[in-house]
């Protein structure tokens, strides 16, 4: 499967930062990770920490997938309204779902923290109504986050002109968001966890997956074999083959980034993400140094071809937008890509057991445009199962939700 078209800013950046050998010899481990992105990085990294004897092997060179095409906004607010979420699963789910992502922000900050040197930053995050219809939709979700004491702030249509230039009916200013460079912090994970012995294979294809009593193999497409405990399916995007039955929709999504901008003409979105309530939406952030981050335009082909073909007319399409919105923006791409994507008819991840699966096949399918907080929530949770343990998103994030 091709996960990215065009240039994805950070692995042209960053370039190759670690190199891991191949699998060259069939191994013994606690916890065998298969996926090497983001996902696979957090889970195996709370895995390695917490004592566990962890094994992480990736097809491509780690972080090549679609954790290098990722845009990396770090939010609390799903793309599902809490409003929404609390009609299909109660209030106290919606509550949970919420709370818990917020605090995962704080988590990957803590991480960013300690790891160094990953662009990390925390920011605000404005979500504008992009219609008149939808600026009652938007005020029933401000309403009940206020109600359940998140930071937020609505700001009228002439609060918006005024403190923002933007033109627009209203918008949820929240003051708790972040932003990370994405393939940075992975790889620096990755590193960090080889130095505390775990052991990290790239460019090693799983191709078979076998359950034993007590135990679970991977065979490598070159024959090796990985016996764990358990074997933990971070395979992102990819990981639905080794399900019979889909469980998301794979989509395409664009994003291109400029140059360094002038601060000036930034203003107020150097320390701000900025979205929109239509579906798809369009959303910016801006990186440490000063460039301007656009992406959306989502649409369902899943043919990388015809993707690679519509990179520079989907940035074009977003250029246009973002000079219709902040008119005295100079923001031309610089680079400009697509990676597949995938949603979840919830908008809510899937991690732990699959009915077609015994207790030790667990996956991370962190899908949805909140993929990277999710995967945070989701290494906790897949280390409480591990151990045994009990943990307050097991049913919110199960695959028996979907019914
Ligand atoms: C354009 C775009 C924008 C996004 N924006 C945001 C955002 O703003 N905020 C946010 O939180 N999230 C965002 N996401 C989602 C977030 O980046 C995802 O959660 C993330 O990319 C998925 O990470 P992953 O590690 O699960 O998958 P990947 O990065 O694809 O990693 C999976 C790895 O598994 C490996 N693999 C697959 N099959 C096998 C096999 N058989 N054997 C061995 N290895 C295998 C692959 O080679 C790959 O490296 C965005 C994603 C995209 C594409």
């Amino acid at each position: 499967m091709d996960l990215k078209s065009g240039h994805p800013f950070w692995a042209v950046k960053n370039g190759l930062m670690v190199a891991f050998p191949q699998l060259d010899a069939d191994v013994n481990c606690d916890v065998v990770v298969m996926g090497a992105g983001i996902t696979g990085a957090l889970i195996a990294d709370e895995l390695t920490r917490h004592g566990h004897d962890v094994v992480v092997v990736d097809q491509r060179d780690v972080c090549w997938g679609s954790t290098s095409a990722s845009t990396a906004l770090l939010q609390y607010e799903i793309d599902t309204h809490a409003t929404e979420l609390a009609k299909r699963y109660g209030q106290a789910s919606a509550l949970l779902a919420y709370q818990s992502s917020l605090s995962a922000i704080g988590e990957i900050g803590e991480l960013a923290q300690e790891i160094g040197d990953v662009d990390y930053a925390t920011c605000e995050s404005l979500y504008y109504a992009s219609n008149r219809p939808d600026h009652s939709r938007l005020a029933k979700e401000f309403a009940w986050r206020k109600q359940h004491g998140f930071p937020v702030r609505w700001l009228s249509r002439a609060a918006l002109k005024e403190e923002y230039g933007l033109t627009a009916p209203a918008a949820i200013l929240s003051s708790e968001a972040a932003r990370v460079d994405p393939y940075r912090l992975a790889s620096k994970l990755l590193e960090r966890m080889q130095q505390k012995g775990a052991r990290v294979f790239d460019r090693t294809e799983v191709t078979a997956l076998t359950e034993h009593a007590g135990a679970v193999e991977l065979t490598t497409e070159s024959g090796m074999t990985v016996r764990a405990k358990h074997a933990v399916i971070a395979s992102g995007y990819e990981s639905q083959y080794w399900l019979h039955k889909r469980v998301a929709k794979n989509l395409s999504s664009y994003a291109y980034i400029t140059d360094p901008v002038d601060p000036a003409e930034l203003r107020w979105l150097a320390n701000s993400l900025l979205w929109e309530s239509a579906r798809p939406y369009i959303y910016m952030r801006t990186t440490g140094d000063g460039r301007l981050l656009v992406g959306g335009e989502d649409d369902e082909r899943d043919i990388p071809k015809r993707r690679d073909r519509m990179v520079d007319r989907k940035a074009a399409t977003l250029q246009r937008k973002v000079a219709r919105l902040l008119p005295h923006l100079h923001a031309q791409p610089a680079f400009a890509w697509a990676g597949t994507f995938a949603e979840t008819s919830d908008g809510l991840p899937l991690f732990g057991q699959h009915p077609q699966y015994g207790p030790r096949v667990l996956f991370a399918l962190a899908y949805g445009g909140n993929g990277i907080t999710y995967s945070m929530l989701g290494a906790g949770l897949l280390r409480a199962q591990i151990e045994n343990r009990t943990h307050p998103l097991t049913e919110l994030f199960a695959f028996t939700r979907l019914g």
